[in-house]
């Protein structure tokens, strides 16, 4: 009976099939439609998004969230043209990937303030449309500790989340502590909130995935594909094998129904070059393939990537924040 919203309008969840759960259509920094080396033609960004798209389909993809946000390449009305000629449902996203890539407008704006725009985006549409935010965007700032904004925006969103019954997203799940607190003095239940980026290289802590995972929190293995093998692969990449193995181990551990699993990658990266051959069909093509020789069965496939997605994205019952008074409720 629950409904999850996507640029098309809400669908029920039984609807959302196999759910991709951190993805970008394209992220890029403001300001990287000016860029003379990578900037790419809308046209040359259309097919190749089509393309990857289809394939996602023809793997049996049927729900891709797009984690970007506000401000990095968020565009709801390409989103819905992209839908309509794909099949795929997006799912859009309110927040910001961090701190540091939000624009200059929004860096000074109060708790209340951002937590009345991520409402809106929610319950009201996004950019002057009627199309909903599925899901709210966090996440931690480079430097490895969320800064003073990032914890501004983890306030709202937690507030945001109470309000709408919609779940957050991070980006990043290092100083998880410092958010768990946000979110435990805020009084959002830890299981409306997916720790994004456990697997990243740079910020590996099995001791905190699995807190989290006590908790009740979700943890995100979704920078998969990022291997140090692949040509000119970012600073958080790790080799494609050690990877698996630490996915491995956190399901041994009893935790398979706290994971979830994407590759964040770009259809088309905005202004920088992406990594080369990434993209969501890493998921089908290479990474479930390594599972499949490690012995993981299909059901554990199908509760990564249908049965936990589902639980997440569903929207909840909105809950009155403690910090609100009924007035800031009337939005
Ligand atoms: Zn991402």
């Amino acid at each position: 009976m629950g409904k999850v919203n996507t640029v098309l309008g809400p669908i029920p969840t039984e609807d959302l099939g196999i759910t991709a759960m951190h993805e970008h259509i394209g992220f890029g920094l403001p300001g990287c439609d000016l860029d003379t080396q990578w900037w790419k033609k809308p046209e040359e960004a259309f097919e190749v998004t089509l393309q990857k798209l289809r394939r996602f389909r023809e793997h049996g993809g049927k729900t891709f969230v797009d984690c970007t946000g506000i401000g990095n390449g968020r565009d709801i009305e390409y989103f819905q043209v992209l839908s309509r000629r794909t099949g795929v449902n997006i799912v859009a996203v309110t927040g910001f990937v961090a701190a540091d890539s939000a624009l200059p407008y929004f860096r000074k704006q109060s708790v209340e303030y951002l937590t009345d725009l991520f409402v809106r985006e929610v319950t009201v549409g996004i950019d002057g449309t009627d199309a909903k935010a599925g899901a709210i965007k966090v996440g931690v700032s480079r430097g490895g500790k969320l800064n003073e904004l990032d914890k501004r925006i983890y306030r709202a969103a937690a507030r945001a989340s109470l309000i709408t019954g919609a779940p957050i997203i991070t980006h990043l799940c290092v100083d998880a502590q410092t958010s768990i607190d946000i979110f435990n003095e805020e009084g959002l239940p830890l299981n409306r909130v997916l720790f994004g980026h456990a697997d990243d290289g740079g910020y590996l802590d099995e001791n905190r995935d699995k807190l989290i995972a006590e908790l009740g929190g979700w943890v995100g293995f979704d920078t998969i594909g990022y291997d140090s093998e692949v040509e000119g692969a970012p600073y958080w990449s790790r080799p494609r094998q050690d990877r698996v193995e630490h996915f491995l181990r956190f399901i041994e551990k009893g935790y398979l129904d706290r994971a979830v699993i994407s590759a964040d990658a770009n259809c088309c990266a905005l202004g920088w070059p992406g990594l080369k051959g990434h993209s969501v069909n890493y998921l089908f093509e290479e990474f479930l393939p390594d599972l499949m020789k490690a012995g993981v069965g299909e059901e554990v496939f199908e509760q990564l990537l249908v049965h936990t997605p589902a639980k997440i994205l569903t929207m909840q019952e909105p809950v009155k924040p403690k910090s609100l008074s009924l007035k800031q409720l009337q939005v």
